[in-house]
């Protein structure tokens, strides 16, 4: 018989009461003096319960709550960040509201529903949301058993762990409705309905909402539906992403919550589209077309991938499985429903593909960082057939990380001092980071050594751990806690473990490397960390290999991996190294942060010209490797990055790492690093990154869906109308004639007068938009750089023509292009091809 459970909560005196909601709030993870308060009363335990302050809560014991509600410093300090705290909570917004869905969320460690960097991006969003007070949400899974945690067994095999977590643990709270039973929101699967606990968690202002399908009443299989994050089979993955889309945006109408805008972080919760579509269609009593123009301009899609092989696919037979009868409710065929998620619509063995839904039901999209703006429209031109590549409708905004978040406590304070207050509040701001030149040298120095001193010591300590725990004997347990030198250059390497990633680069040529880190006088550290994701073999080979690696003799002690890369590890690793290493293939990395965590805290970062680093990478602030030339044949790749790599290390780190003037500070050193905060730091940060999604889509996206709502939704049933009408129509619009006004050459500041003679057939001048699209010719033949003038009508000619004139200004010499450009245009789509229709004349 199951045993009868009853709770009991920890006695707190009433004068520490604040200290409860503090724990329950993640604010804390970017208010150190929050953290502090706890660790504080009792620096054991504190560790002991992996910094989890609502843990702590029930473990502190009660003499030590006692006795630090009759110390005055402690009350002074916690009465100090109490007011702090209500500060932080004035005037948020709340019009206008935003919903941020994501499969994981990096918070903090004590909460781990991540896997790696598209969890932390997402955590750091909703920091920056609150510090902004931007009226946001999140929606998320709430994973019983998390993600895996990696063991390293003695052969160097990854081991995957899965722990069952007690909720109650975690800064979570069960949402209740009014009369205080669970809210529970219903999502339809064949045969059954699956029940959805609903979870909330407070960060500073922003609530993240979680889905739990562990109910009693549910199928035994569908209580497991959200226990692991990224774990099992791909239907289960479908299961995941129903309950994430479609009961997420139940979710919120269970909490009586109406955003006007849909953030999409990556494929997976792409249902969420289709949910909202169906919602409104039957609030308003409209059918899947008008609901469709209604949704589609409140979602937006932020892709992370660059390579198809990360896109989530679904094979047709799973997609009829759970949708047959949810595509009938929007009032769709079989073969509408399963288009809109195909490249090629009319492709009847193609998967379902989430990227594909997503960008078909979004009418904002980005990439996230310029170039990886640049490989997503390559990768999705096929869903916009007729518009060429550079036109294609997805931007980019490059990621940032939240920076009170990462910055180590010694840096934050130097910051603290000589920057003022600014680089908290305002990290976006440039005049915040100006100052960094005026820190002395000596005092940055000494906060380097710290952290640097902070990670070995926690390394040590780790590692220690683990091998007491594996049953090691007592020499190596000696060994191990002197591992590693607290003053010697260390280079860090933590990411997920792929091959694209490659993290056995620098062992590329064993003997050259061995001879770097094998210098008496000038010795060098290699830290690694990673996972590798369950079902990557070749992932998992390669942390064999490092593992391998790490136990040869010439690198003993030199080169260490470390098992179960987390946010904990990561905050450490940032913090404490000199030297990130980052080396992707180009163009695969979409954008990476955690060099942007590094720089924060004073490392230089050296990596390929991928992802933000193509962007950022300025002389004397970090190094290159290579000059983002990709060659056809990867293992020559290969072979030339690794040796610029080892050049860069023996004729420029290293040299310049152990050049000291007289105090033995390396001051080269401390100018590159000034350089490279001052760079990167007022641009790689989460608030510049929110305050772009806010302008750029957030902003307008609300506006067009309160316009398209209003009057009953009369302009979203107008421009379904339109929609339907050009399409019928488009077949008959033509560009008949092309007029030059003037004779080539043309000199340079002279224009080019253009008339236009244009058949619309049904249509008329209002419906679209006539342009020339003009540039330099490349050496493809084709218009490149291009920029477009709008003609304008200067004549009806009677019969559905007319006279369509314009210039082109002829700013640059040589071979130019243009071709005339035709669109349905209405003044509430969001871009040129929002209709997909295009005529090129
Ligand atoms: C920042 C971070 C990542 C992402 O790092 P990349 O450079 O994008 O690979 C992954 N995992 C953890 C734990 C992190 O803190």
């Amino acid at each position: 018989m199951a045993a009868h459970t009853f709770f009991v909560q920890p006695r707190i005196p009433e004068k520490l009461k604040p200290l409860e909601l503090l724990a329950l709030d993640l604010y804390w993870s970017w208010l150190k003096e929050t953290e502090e308060l706890f660790l504080r009363l009792d620096e054991d335990i504190w560790e002991e319960c992996g910094h989890n302050p609502n843990l702590f809560l029930y473990q502190v014991p009660e003499e030590r709550l006692a006795a630090a509600s009759q110390d005055p410093h402690y009350l002074a300090r916690l009465e100090k960040v109490w007011r702090e705290y209500q500060d932080y909570f004035r005037s948020p917004a709340t019009e206008n509201l935003i919903a941020y869905f994501s499969a994981e969320f990096g918070l903090a460690q004590v909460l781990p529903i991540y896997a790696g960097g598209l969890g932390i991006l997402a955590g750091d969003h909703l920091k920056t949301a609150s510090d902004l007070k931007i009226p946001l949400v999140g929606v998320g899974l709430l994973y019983r058993q998390g993600y895996f945690r990696q063991k390293i067994d003695g052969l160097g095999e990854q081991r995957e762990i899965y722990p069952r977590y007690d909720f109650y643990e975690w800064p979570v709270v069960r949402v209740r409705g009014s009369d205080g039973s669970p809210l529970m929101v219903e999502v339809d699967f064949p045969d059954r309905p699956v029940k959805v606990y609903v979870w909330e968690a407070q960060v500073g202002s922003v609530k993240l909402y979680l889905l739990d399908t562990d109910v009693p009443e549910n199928w035994e299989a569908d209580r497991n539906i959200t226990d692991q994050l990224y774990g099992g089979d791909l239907e289960k993955r479908l299961q995941q992403e129903i309950i994430l889309g479609i009961g997420g945006v139940r979710a919120l109408k269970g909490l009586n919550l109406e955003p006007h805008v849909y953030h999409l972080n990556e494929g997976h919760s792409a249902f969420l589209a289709l949910e909202h579509i169906r919602q409104l269609k039957e609030t308003y009593n409209l059918d899947f077309a008008a609901a469709r123009e209604l949704a589609s301009p409140s979602h937006i899609f932020t892709t992370h991938t660059p390579v198809p092989a990360g896109i989530d696919l679904f094979p047709p037979y799973l997609m009829d499985k759970y949708f047959t009868e949810y595509y009938q409710s929007l009032g769709l065929s079989r073969q509408e429903f399963l288009a809109l998620g195909r490249k090629d619509p009319n492709n009847h063995q193609e998967p379902f593909n989430m990227a594909v839904l997503a960008l078909r039901l979004s009418a904002w999209a980005n990439g996230v960082s310029r170039l990886h703006g640049y490989t997503a429209r390559k990768m999705w031109q096929m869903i916009w057939p007729e518009v060429p590549e550079e036109e294609i409708p997805i931007g980019a905004i490059t990621n940032g990380v939240h920076v009170p978040t990462w910055v180590g406590s010694p840096m934050a304070a130097l910051f603290d001092h000589y920057l003022g207050i600014t680089w908290r509040t305002n990290p976006a701001d440039k005049e915040a980071w100006r100052a960094v030149k005026e820190v002395p040298d000596i005092e940055l120095w000494q906060a380097r050594e710290k952290q640097r001193e902070a990670l070995i010591k926690f390394i040590r300590k780790k590692m220690e751990y683990n091998l007491k725990e594996q049953g090691a004997n007592p020499k190596e347990i000696e060994e191990v806690k002197t591992i590693l030198n607290p003053r010697a250059l260390t280079i860090g390497f933590a990411r997920r473990f792929a091959a694209y990633k490659r993290p056995d680069l620098l062992f590329y040529e064993l003997e050259r490397l061995a001879h770097i880190v094998g210098d008496p006088e000038r010795p060098v550290q290699i830290i690694y960390a990673g996972k590798a994701h369950p079902q990557d073999e070749e992932g998992k080979k390669l942390v064999r290999q490092i593992v391998t690696y790490a136990q040869k003799e010439e690198f003993r002690g030199r080169v260490v991996f470390l098992e179960d890369y987390d946010m904990e590890l990561a905050r450490l690793m940032v913090q404490g190294v000199d030297v990130w290493l980052a080396n992707p293939r180009r163009p695969l990395e979409a954008c990476s942060t955690s060099g942007m965590k590094a720089v924060l805290n004073g490392a230089l970062y050296i990596s390929t010209l991928d992802g933000w680093w193509d962007e950022a990478w300025e002389m004397g602030a970090g190094w290159a490797i290579g000059q983002g030339e990709v060659y056809t044949d990867p293992s020559y790749q290969d072979a030339l990055e690794a040796s610029s790599l080892y050049s860069l290390l023996e004729k420029e780190v290293i040299p310049l790492f152990y050049e000291r003037d007289e105090q033995g500070i390396p001051k080269k050193w401390l100018e590159q690093v000034k350089n490279s905060i001052k760079a990167y730091a007022p641009i790689f940060n989460s608030h510049r990154m929110v305050e772009e999604y806010a302008k750029q889509f957030y902003f307008p996206a609300a506006r067009l869906f309160s316009r398209l709502k209003a009057n009953d939704q009369q302009r979203a049933r107008e421009l379904a109308g339109f929609r339907k009408r050009v399409e019928i129509s488009w077949g008959k619009v033509q560009v008949e004639e092309v007029k030059e006004g003037k004779d080539s050459p043309l000199i340079v500041g002279e224009e080019l007068p253009l008339q236009v003679r244009v058949s619309l057939g049904a249509l008329t001048p209002r419906d679209v938009k006539v342009m020339a699209y003009y540039g330099k010719m490349d050496s493809w033949g084709e218009i490149g750089e291009a920029e477009k003038v709008v003609l304008k009508v200067s004549q009806d000619l009677g019969e559905g023509r007319y006279l369509y004139e314009g210039t082109i200004p002829c700013r640059q010499s040589g071979r130019q292009g243009y071709k005339i450009l035709v669109v349905p245009y209405q003044e509430d789509f969001p871009h040129p091809y929002y209709t997909g229709l295009v005529l090129w004349g």
